[in-house]
């Protein structure tokens, strides 16, 4: 895998990501979909490199949640610091622990899964994460005062996600929103990229979309995709194991789906 639970000084670790996407994107004779996946990689590079341009490292933040959107953008933003050379602990310029500020807006009804990858991740990674158990608006609100040298907040949405069809590379936020600009580096990511990447550098995620969940919400509201519901056995058929020699779980993993629109049927709303 790209990183273990066993997390590595934060200048180590983000050279490794670098190095491992230096790879990704000098790979040659790949498919069209690896392909599609490097041009995107490098627009979305170029996005981040932007935003470090624009800001200092204590007024930028990300927006994450543990969905594997925001985690392929954390991957490329730790990616572009250790490009820009800004991955050193501590940063004399800034007040901060570590390079990376996150803010988590915890649903109503979480996963315990969701809860234990966001956990794990903010080990792996050294991430500075705080967690606002509250609607959105207030959650945002909230966590500009608690920080106040924010201006500037990575957020993972993707073109077909509910909203994003407008949305530029950089954005102010809506009016009756807290202020600050939005970065969306992963814009025009198709759900089949972020699997593509995910898989191509073996990055550990959440648990829940090896059992069908495609997008994640609250325990309430989320359901396995059920376009990813496997064909029954024929009666008497041996039962199909994974290589571990537990039974498979009914659904197939989310990385098996195609379809951008397809994404959000395990969802309510
Ligand atoms: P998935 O679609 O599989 O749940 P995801 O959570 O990364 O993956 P979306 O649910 O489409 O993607 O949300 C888009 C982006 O909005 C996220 O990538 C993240 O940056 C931000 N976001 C959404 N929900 C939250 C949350 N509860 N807390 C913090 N950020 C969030």
């Amino acid at each position: 895998p790209l990183v273990t639970d066993t997390p590595l000084p934060f200048p180590e670790l983000c050279a490794r990501i670098h190095d491992r996407i230096r790879t990704f994107l000098d790979a040659k004779n790949v498919s069209d979909r690896i392909r599609n996946v490097q041009a995107q990689t490098r627009i979305s590079l170029d996005v981040i490199g932007e935003a470090l341009e624009q800001y200092r490292l204590p007024e930028l933040s990300l927006s994450y949640n543990g969905g594997k959107d925001c985690l392929v953008l954390l991957i490329l933003y730790l990616c572009a610091l250790h490009k820009k050379g800004l991955a050193q602990i501590p940063n004399p310029s800034s007040n901060i622990e570590t390079a990376v500020q996150c803010v988590y807006i915890q649903d109503a009804h979480p996963f315990p899964e969701v809860e234990e990858f966001v956990v794990r991740s903010s080990k792996i990674y050294s991430l500075a994460l705080l967690e606002y158990a509250k609607p959105m608006k207030a959650a945002f609100a909230d966590y500009l005062k608690d920080t106040p040298l924010v201006k500037a907040i990575l957020v993972g949405t993707r073109r077909t996600d509910p909203h994003g069809e407008h949305l530029k590379h950089f954005d102010p936020t809506d009016s009756g929103w807290p202020a600050f600009v939005r970065i969306h580096p992963v814009i025009d990511w198709h759900y089949v990229d972020i699997w593509t990447f995910i898989r191509f550098l073996n990055i550990p995620y959440c648990s829940l979309y090896d059992l069908g969940y495609t997008s994640l919400g609250g325990t309430t509201d989320t359901h396995p995709n059920p376009k990813l519901v496997r064909q029954p056995s024929p009666p008497h058929a041996p039962q199909t194991c994974d290589t571990n020699g537990t039974l498979k779980s009914k659904f197939r993993p989310a990385y098996e789906l195609v379809d951008d629109y397809e994404e959000r049927l395990g969802r309510d709303r």
